[in-house]
């Protein structure tokens, strides 16, 4: 409403001022032609009718032009007064603030973007001194700026702060910095303006007075964006400077760590390197598989082991490696063997055999090894070429029977007069049953029945001596190890029946504490009743020693020590072995008696631990020694 009453005014006045303008107008051209018709000296008196008709038509041909430029004048009028019109709509509607000074720089003339920018209304703002609104710290270069513009009147710039009064856009702008975390804005400077660019012009209006035109832009965003940027610029340069340092660190650790990898790269290839030397010089075949049983790659050891080259090896199964019985044992899938099997298999040294390429078997003792690359399981096998071991085992084991049965000898020799008397006690009796026999016979009527149980008696007495010739025999003999299922208590016994005559000569009286329901130990019979037969003989020896009045004694003990072992106990009261005696009896040729071979413990010793079990003694010079050696209950079987 006020903008239309107020355009409706200025039409009026504009009006008003163009009547003006006209009237005026008619007004001096009339005098001019009141002059110039009297300087033409015309009498109109004496002028002729001919001349005042023609004088007049000049007169009406003028008034029409006149009127016709009249319409001229009154149409511009009025096009300019569109134009104003135009030029006030687009002035006020104007974003830019433009207003009109005076040459003392007072306002004049204001649109409303300059009362929004400057405060207050339009009106207002008439006749206020535009530098009223300049800042102080900027009024001297405003001072010089309308002095430059007055006298100079050339178009000019100044760049200039207001105090501010938009401090909505401010405070937008500066929660923008804030967020960034700007430190240099213009706002951590608490600064409160309002930052314009004024353009001016200089004119004449046309009542010859100076008018200068001023466009005044608002340009505060685009200073807070300019600093913006200059504080986006200020932290992109310091995150890159940050990210510079930090990349150059990172890039300062990571060439310590290519060396370190280089390093470490060349210790491997040196493992690498040593590693396939020992590999290839080992004198263990190694062998790789994966869990397929497909072998990956073998050593040179292996080639001399099986006489296949690697070649021919690789992507064969592990089972062409192996004996039929043992490719039999472990099956076709070896990956679930090894699965089922795995505890029992890795690590652990097994006796397998092995088949060369050309057919021939080989002992081997085998180590698995499991590990995985990728999820992916494998396995190497160190396989050890035993045979000779095997061969050196079997001449051990041959020698050692040939000992142990030259011991054997020995022992017979020593009981020799002893079973002696006991064969010679059957015969003895026998001879004295044949001579009772044929005592009845030669009577006048034998007594059938008598005579009957005399030769039974005699029969049983040959038997005896039979049993006794019978068991020297076989105790004589060299032979092959051969176990069987014994109850130990019998060949204690047994052992004992064979030394009877040695007690009885040497005054020794013996005591058997054999437990009772022992379990079955399997064991090679003549070469555990040997054991025995070297410990009580040499315990009589040792019991031979002692004073004739002293008592002799020998205790035989069988019993259960653990719940799969059972301890035999042979203890006497003899002279005892002293400290330095000790460390040696057991070793072969050791031996404190003059016709003594030293082999009896030895040979006692590795009999024992052939069937798994241990033989130690206790003595204690004067008290008497005692040996034990255990057996296993249930042997496994191999
Ligand atoms: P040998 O009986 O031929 O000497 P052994 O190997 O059977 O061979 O015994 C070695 C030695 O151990 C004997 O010479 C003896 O000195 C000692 N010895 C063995 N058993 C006893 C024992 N019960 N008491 C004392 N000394 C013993």
């Amino acid at each position: 409403m006020i903008i239309q009453s107020t355009k409706k005014r200025n039409a009026e006045i504009l009006r008003k001022e163009a009547e003006q303008l006209l009237g005026e107008h008619r007004e001096n051209i009339r005098k001019q032609a009141e002059v110039m018709l009297s300087k033409s000296g015309r009498d109109l008196a004496r002028m002729s009718s001919a001349d005042i008709e023609k004088l007049l038509f000049e007169l009406q041909v003028h008034q029409i032009e006149l009127e016709m430029q009249n319409e001229e004048l009154k149409r511009t009028h009025q096009e300019l007064s569109a134009s104003r019109d135009d030029f006030a709509r687009i002035y006020n509607l104007s974003p830019v603030a433009y207003l009109s000074l005076n040459e003392q720089g007072i306002i004049r003339k204001a649109n409303i973007a300059a009362a929004q920018l400057l405060g207050g209304s339009k009106e207002g703002l008439v006749n206020k001194k535009l530098g009223k609104f300049i800042h102080p710290s900027d009024q001297d270069k405003y001072y010089f700026y309308l002095q430059d513009l007055v006298m100079e009147k050339k178009n000019q710039i100044l760049n200039a702060k207001l105090e501010a009064k938009n401090s909505a856009t401010i405070h937008s702008v500066c929660q923008g910095f804030t967020l960034l975390g700007c430190t240099r804005s213009l706002c951590m400077h608490n600064n409160k303006f309002t930052y314009v660019e004024l353009r001016g012009a200089v004119n004449k209006n046309y009542k010859n007075g100076m008018q200068i035109c001023l466009a005044i832009q608002d340009v505060t965003e685009y200073k807070y964006a300019q600093e913006t940027n200059a504080c986006l610029n200020e932290k992109l340069e310091q995150k890159i400077l940050e990210q510079t340092s930090a990349l150059m660190e990172r890039n300062l650790d990571l060439t310590k760590k290519v060396e370190e990898l280089k390093h470490s790269k060349r210790q491997l290839r040196e493992r690498e390197i040593k590693l396939n030397a020992i590999f290839n010089a080992s004198i263990e075949g190694i062998i790789t598989i994966n869990s397929s049983g497909i072998i990956l790659s073998t050593n040179s050891a292996v080639e001399t082991i099986f006489g296949y080259s690697e070649k021919e090896l690789i992507g064969c199964r592990f089972n062409k490696l192996m004996s039929p019985s043992q490719s039999k044992n472990q099956g076709n899938d070896l990956k679930s063997y090894l699965q089922a099997k795995a505890p029992s298999v890795i690590g652990q040294i097994r006796e397998v055999e092995g088949m060369h390429k050309d057919g021939s078997m080989i002992p081997l003792d085998m180590t698995l090894v499991e590990f995985s690359i990728d999820g992916a399981n494998y396995f190497t096998g160190i396989v050890r070429d035993v045979s000779l071991r095997k061969h050196q085992e079997q001449q051990e084991k041959k020698h050692l029977e040939e000992l142990a049965h030259v011991t054997r000898l020995c022992l017979i020799g020593e009981m020799g007069s002893g079973i002696a008397h006991e064969v010679n006690q059957p015969l003895t009796a026998i001879a004295n049953y044949t001579q009772a026999c044929l005592r009845f016979i030669g009577a006048d009527k034998p007594d059938v029945d008598q005579l009957g149980e005399i030769l039974f008696k005699i029969h049983q007495q040959a038997l005896k001596a039979g049993q006794i010739i019978h068991r020297m025999k076989d105790f004589v003999s060299s032979r092959k190890i051969y176990r069987t299922d014994t109850d130990i208590n019998f060949l204690v016994e047994d052992a004992v029946s064979l030394c009877a005559t040695d007690f009885k000569q040497n005054n020794i009286s013996l005591e058997l504490d054999l437990a009772r329901n022992l379990p079955n130990v399997t064991i090679d019979n003549v070469q555990i009743e040997q054991v025995l037969l070297n410990l009580i003989r040499n315990s009589i020896d040792a019991l031979m020693g002692l004073p004739q009045k002293t008592q002799r004694q020998i205790q035989i003990q069988t019993h259960m020590k653990s719940f799969n072992q059972i301890e035999i106990k042979v203890h006497d009261n003899g002279s005892g072995i002293n400290e330095a005696q000790k460390e040696k009896i057991l070793t072969p040729f050791f031996t404190t008696k003059p016709t003594g071979m030293g082999m009896g413990l030895s040979i006692s010793r590795s009999i024992i631990e052939a069937h798994e079990g241990v033989l130690y003694f206790n003595s204690e010079p004067e008290k008497g020694t005692t040996f034990y050696f255990t057996l296993p209950v249930k042997r496994k079987i191999k």
